[in-house]
């Protein structure tokens, strides 16, 4: 069936022109963008109008860091001031008891949360797989198709525990054949590569302190073979320094270069701690970023140098991380953050609004890879589209640049999403789910788990 949007007082298109269409109209076809216009709308017999009137409409965001399971884990009090390895020492215990529900449930909430702040594609690092629950992935799966979001799984893995020199404690790391074998079977179960897939899957060791070098190029090998992205913790902390260079003698961008883990079809979560030349190198190799400026300043784990390698060849996307260091899934507040925080050390000029929202929407296709699919609205895309009511409170006194008062003015939700076509967000309310429900079974599922 086809959609018209029409009567649009603004569509940030975020094509590779930065064009901004005042008065405009989307034509949607299924799932697919058929036009994008200004002036008068085609003539339209058959199908639903949309009214965008006193709206702006932008191309949905791409997440491209998450832990949606670590929802249930928001605001842990004995952790609410702990840096990160101390944050996850304490927490593995409690993760270690997670369950298929909790996965199911959690992903659910997530997946709200981000699509509430404008999110219609996301990706998810999920590395835990306690001995009784091997099989997780499958219950996030089962959570996103209820949400009906875009998502990019990353199939992650933990295989170096305390007793091998590793943080994770016995219970939460599984043995390498078994996650090589895994791999397949998520692989072969749920990864489409069709450009316009709402389901695809990259595979993710968690991090240098969690997973041995072994696992690291076999799972490189194995991606290589089957055309997959790669996705990893890198270079969060001065901690991860001294454990590098302890064990492996290099430090974290040193040791993935040995590795064989420098290439385009990696993308690393953080980057924070970087000299000169590891940008040098990562530029070279054409990695993509996944920036968390929110958990970097919850953990106290610094100010990633975004400033310095946004004119680089590494492609830029920002991630919220888990929201057990966030503590929200709030994907306005993190591209808010990213612009302000890295104010902080290189001025007023170092990142500007539209920037922010780029790195949110275009940046974020081209570290997913999927920039021929989504990441802006352009004729030919998948209709993964969000909207703004410009007579909203937030906006109140700042319509003389409506697009950089989304970001400038703290706007924290959106009034109308699509993904893939299909309307999930209108009037500010979800169409398909009962919030509520979830929020009980979730507040629920919490409680137990943090008893233990
Ligand atoms: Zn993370």
């Amino acid at each position: 069936m086809k959609k018209l949007i029409k009567d649009i007082d603004i569509i940030a298109t975020f094509n590779d022109k930065s064009e901004e269409i005042k008065n405009g109209w989307i034509l949607i076809d299924g799932n697919i963008i058929e036009d994008v216009r200004s002036g008068p709308p085609p003539k339209f017999e058959e199908g639903e109008v949309i009214s965008g009137k006193g709206m702006i409409f932008l191309p949905g965001f791409v997440n491209v860091h998450h832990h949606f399971y670590q929802s249930l884990f928001r605001s842990v009090k004995e952790v609410q001031s702990a840096k990160l390895f101390d944050w996850l020492t304490f927490l593995y215990e409690k993760w270690k008891n997670i369950g298929e529900e909790a996965i199911f449930i959690s992903t659910v909430i997530a997946t709200l949360e981000m699509m509430k702040s404008g999110v219609t594609t996301t990706t998810d690092h999920l590395y835990l797989f306690p001995r009784e629950h091997p099989n997780l992935f499958d219950s996030e799966i089962e959570g996103v198709k209820l949400t009906g979001i875009r998502f990019y799984g990353t199939r992650g893995s933990m295989s170096l525990s305390k007793k091998d020199g590793g943080l994770p404690p016995d219970s939460v790391v599984q043995r390498e054949d078994e996650i090589l074998n895994d791999y397949e079977r998520v692989m072969n179960k749920y990864h489409n590569p069709d450009p316009f897939s709402m389901c695809k899957v990259a595979l993710a060791p968690c991090s240098p302190f969690s997973v041995t070098k072994e696992l690291m190029i076999e799972t490189m090998e194995f991606a290589k073979k089957h055309a997959l992205l790669l996705h990893t913790h890198l270079a969060e902390t001065k901690d991860e320094d001294d454990f590098c260079l302890s064990r492996y003698g290099l430090r974290p961008v040193d040791y993935m270069e040995t590795i064989g883990w420098l290439n385009s079809s990696v993308w690393f979560a953080h980057m924070v701690h970087l000299t000169d030349s590891d940008i040098k190198k990562l530029s070279e190799a054409g990695v993509g970023m996944a920036h968390c400026p929110t958990s970097n300043m919850r953990l106290g784990s610094g100010i990633a140098p975004v400033y310095k390698m946004k004119n680089t060849s590494i492609r830029i996307g920002i991630g919220v991380d888990g929201s057990s260091s966030n503590d929200t899934g709030n994907f306005l507040q993190e591209i808010r953050n990213t612009m302000l925080l890295q104010r902080v050390i290189y001025g007023p000029q170092a990142i500007t609004p539209r920037e922010a929202l780029y790195f949110g929407t275009m940046g974020g296709a081209k570290v997913l890879k999927m920039e021929n699919a989504i990441g802006s609205i352009e004729k030919g895309k998948a209709a993964d589209i969000i909207g703004f009511k410009t007579d909203r409170l937030e906006f109140a006194g700042g319509l003389n640049d409506p697009v950089a008062s989304i970001v400038l003015c703290d706007t924290k939700s959106v009034d109308f999403s699509m993904i893939n076509g299909e309307v999930v967000i209108e009037n500010s309310f979800f169409k398909k789910v009962d919030v509520n429900d979830y929020v009980e079974r979730q507040n629920h599922i919490s409680k137990m788990l943090l008893k233990h």
